[in-house]
């Protein structure tokens, strides 16, 4: 009997079952699909380390008419999905409470601080470690206003432990000379970090799991199988009974079907994000940038590449993307780094797996023993993908449980 069955391979499944098996379980890890070809393939290659605070910030309601007028704001709603939408609404209303937002904030630190230690363990000195650009990042402002609005934010990350300095225009010149007039106003977050192509990354690992004896199946699984109370293992999409002693749940946005199937609930909506992939943009740039006003960053992936990414589309998982919020970054980059070269460019859409309080769902499940959840971790999960398989890895081989307020239980 397999140890552990590890339900999807995205960045976060595929970073929980290597670190598992480098602890000397075997471990089976299927997915419907190829490896990191969801939502892992195309998102930002941010370790966004300095995101402590929750995406639902005190005053939250007001804005939601704003983002309902506009389709191709930076925030969005698809009015065909309110209604749908209306309980995980409610629940990031509620999680904007000043209370809640200051527990949060410090739940989210404590995963972040240790990320830059848990993807450093990761990797060691193997592919993909050479990707890993541990450059920091500029949050760039086109005027000085901008920044003094934005302080306080910084402020209140600082004293959650991000480190990060406001900057005057020559040194953003200096830092980063491929910024164009006005965007010379900045922070620098020096603990920032990222790699070239998160696909590829992630895809590298995958290539360490089965080197290290890892095994993987492209099946879906269509139920967990096991008497009442406990797990023993799953029941593929072609009929066959695969037997484990855990089953770890990284379905991303479709985690929580399997949850329903043993009464876990689990608040799961797709925020879907969008990129532009200039693959011969013909820039060099020495950060990773944000341009938080606008709700996007710049990538500098390898050979003069760059991926503009972001913005949130809150929308059916299933619906058709709507490609306009890709070319829309096109103009906005241009605007900070002058005429890009868009030869072989691609756009592209995905589901982040968000839950309403932007904590990530790690943890046993509150309703069968030997499963665990391991989803939501909407803006953050190739940041956290290492330290999510740390806790885990942790948790089931009886070194240090994985703290109680990331379970599922807390729905
Ligand atoms: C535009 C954009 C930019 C982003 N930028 C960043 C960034 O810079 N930094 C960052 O940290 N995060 C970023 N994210 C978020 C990040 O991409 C996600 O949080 C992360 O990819 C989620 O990984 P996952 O492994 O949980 O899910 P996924 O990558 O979605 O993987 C889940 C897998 O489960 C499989 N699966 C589902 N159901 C079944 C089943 N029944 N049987 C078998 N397999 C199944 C799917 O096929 C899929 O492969 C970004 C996201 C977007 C959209």
């Amino acid at each position: 009997m397999t140890d552990v069955i590890v339900v999807g391979a995205g960045v976060v499944g595929i970073a929980t079952a290597l670190q598992l098996r480098q602890a000397g379980l075997d471990v089976l890890l299927l997915d419907s699909g190829a490896p990191a070809a969801g939502t892992s393939s195309g998102n930002a290659g941010a370790f966004a380390v300095s995101e402590v605070l929750p995406l639902a910030e005190p005053g939250v309601l007001r804005k939601v008419p704003g983002w309902m007028l506009d389709p191709l704001g930076p925030l969005a709603v698809r009015w065909r999905h309110l209604p749908g939408l209306l309980p995980w609404l409610a629940r990031f209303v509620a999680a904007s409470r000043p209370s809640r937002v200051s527990a949060l904030s410090r739940q989210l630190a404590g995963l972040l601080g240790r990320v830059n230690g848990d993807v450093a363990a990761l990797l060691g000195d193997a592919p993909p470690a050479g990707m890993w650009r541990r450059w920091g990042a500029l949050a760039v402002y086109p005027d000085e206003a901008s920044l003094r609005r934005d302080l306080p934010r910084w402020e209140e990350r600082g004293r959650l432990g991000v480190r990060w300095e406001a900057c005057d225009p020559r040194r953003v010149e200096r830092e980063e000379p491929a910024l164009r007039m006005p965007w010379r106003h900045a922070v620098a977050i020096p603990d920032w970090s990222h790699v070239d192509d998160p696909y590829l990354f992630s895809l590298g690992l995958f290539e360490r799991f089965t080197a290290a004896g890892g095994r993987f199946r492209q099946e879906a699984v269509a139920e967990l199988t096991g008497p009442d109370g406990a797990v023993d293992g799953v029941r593929l999409a072609s009929g066959e009974a695969l037997r484990a002693g855990n089953v770890i749940v990284t379905a991303g946005v479709w985690s929580d079907r399997q949850a329903r199937q043993v009464g876990q609930r689990l608040p799961l909506e797709s925020e879907r994000g969008y990129n532009l992939t200039l693959p011969k943009a013909g820039l060099t740039l020495r950060r990773y940038l944000l341009n938080a006003a606008e709700s996007f960053v710049i990538l500098p992936m390898a050979n003069g590449g760059l991926r503009l990414a972001g913005t949130v589309e809150l929308a059916s998982r299933d619906a058709a993307p709507d490609f306009r919020r890709s070319h829309i970054l096109l103009d906005k980059a241009q605007a900070m780094l002058g005429p890009l070269d868009t030869t072989g460019m691609t756009a592209w859409m995905g589901n982040r797996p968000s839950v309403p309080d932007t904590v990530p769902v790690i943890g046993p499940s509150a309703s069968r023993r030997n499963l665990y959840f391991a989803t939501g971790h909407g803006h953050l999960g190739l940041t956290l993908a290492a330290t999510t398989g740390a806790l885990l890895r942790d948790h089931l081989t009886g070194g240090a449980p994985v703290p109680e307020a990331l379970w599922p239980t807390r729905y």
